[in-house]
């Protein structure tokens, strides 16, 4: 088993620019979502799986998406192990100045800068790489290794893991591996759930000047938004396993998640993302629609927060509240097998214990744990994602590629 550990560790040292090669490629392979179309950068990822003769099949329920999916059985049975990860990226966007080529690709100073870099072709070139390599293994694998490049996460659109999760029951797997960038201090365990309502307030509406004909439909609107904040007060009964994960590692997800972090990671959190009301300056608005994204913790029900939210509607008698989407939060047991075999080879290879967390963002991880199956998500620390210069640091790249094979490596060769 240490040998066989021995042997990935210097392929991965040895392949050290053929790896930085492909991800150039692969990133300067333009797949920005929307509009979505990751054609050019899927043809990247299909002349590696061709040329190395990697065992993968495409599905595309979207002919503009396609999602690669390849699957080995060792030389005897065990269990299955499932990679994951995304090849469309955030658009360039609009905020920001970029003093380096988006599509570029280029390395400056130990960094590689491009749109998607980060988020997430880097984790995605990772899991390519840990697929052959298990792959090259495979007369001494116990097990079945799956790896899945889907298309279609950055809108959480029904096309990508979503499709195959669905329709493909074959790859969720015994445990799912996931390479998102959550920085390489924290391994993630779990996601809130976002629950994204609509609200729209209506009255007649009328002249400007005729104040005293209709309620203005803004006002209105601005007072729901303000008793709104309740739902940021709901008790949450934090699951024991979580509580005592979470304990004590405050500082750990203020570092990577931000400063405050730690402080909204188990509490409802609310954005009012869009105030839409009115015509005119001197027309009195008779309709103002509002959207809120809100953000269950592990341990509230999304129905809980449905629920006060209607409370809150039902004292705006011009008001009504649509649910325009709702995933619950969905967590996997922090102590589990995995979780300690990733903690334990961060160790090994950088010295340190990356504590188990939540994450804020969702990621389709949820997708593997909504199935059963356990999930984490362990990945590069992420600089500047939707923003200008998006870049990796190229040793952590190094990094989680050693980590996300050796730790499915102990996986499938631990207990038969
Ligand atoms: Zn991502």
């Amino acid at each position: 088993m240490e040998d066989l550990r021995k042997r990935v560790l210097s392929w991965i040292d040895e392949d050290r620019e053929v790896f930085l090669e492909f991800l150039g490629n692969f990133v300067r392979a333009k797949s920005p979502n929307p509009p979505g179309d990751t054609r050019e950068a899927a043809a990247v990822v299909e002349a590696f799986l061709t040329e190395r003769q990697l065992p993968f099949r495409t599905i595309s329920p979207n002919e503009v998406m396609p999602n690669f999916v390849g699957t080995f059985d060792g030389a005897a049975p065990g269990r299955h192990v499932v990679f994951n990860g995304h090849i469309d990226v955030f658009p360039v966007g609009d905020g920001g100045t970029w003093t380096q080529d988006p599509w570029g690709g280029k390395i400056v100073d130990g960094r590689m800068y491009g749109r998607g870099v980060n988020d997430m072709k880097s984790g995605t070139a990772s899991i390519l790489f840990s697929y052959m390599y298990l792959y090259r293994l495979r007369d001494q694998l116990r097990g079945r290794v799956t790896m899945t490049a889907v298309s279609d996460e950055e809108t959480f659109g029904p096309d990508g893991a979503r499709y195959l999760i669905e329709h493909h029951p074959e790859i969720h797997g015994d445990i799912c591996l996931s390479t998102e960038p959550t920085g390489i201090h924290s391994v993630r365990f779990a996601e809130k759930g976002p629950l994204w309502l609509k609200f729209t307030v209506r009255t007649p509406g009328a002249h400007g000047a005729y104040p005293h004909k209709s309620q203005n439909a803004n006002e209105i609107a601005a007072r729901l938004i303000l008793a709104l904040d309740e739902v940021r007060h709901i008790e949450v009964d934090t699951p024991k396993h979580i509580a005592e994960a979470l304990a004590g590692v405050e500082d750990v997800i203020d570092k990577v998640a931000s400063p405050g972090a730690s402080k909204i990671l188990q509490k409802v959190s609310l954005n009012i993302g869009t105030v839409n009301g009115g015509v005119k300056q001197n027309m009195l608005p008779g309709v103002c629609e509002v959207t809120a994204d809100i953000r269950v913790p592990v341990g509230v029900s999304p129905d809980t927060v449905i629920e006060l939210a209607r409370s809150i509607v039902a004292r705006f008698p011009e008001a009504d509240m649509e649910v325009v989407g709702r995933q619950e939060p969905l967590w996997s047991d922090p102590n589990h097998e995995m979780c300690k075999l990733i903690q334990r080879n961060v160790k090994e290879l950088a010295g340190f214990t990356p504590p188990a967390i939540v994450s804020l963002p969702g990621t389709d991880a949820r997708l593997w744990r909504g199935k059963g199956v356990p999930a984490f998500v362990y990945g590069v620390t992420p600089f500047n994602v939707a923003m200008a210069d998006e870049y990796v640091d190229i040793e952590e790249v190094f990094h989680v590629l050693k980590t996300h094979t050796l730790s499915a490596l102990d996986y499938l060769m631990a207990n038969g």
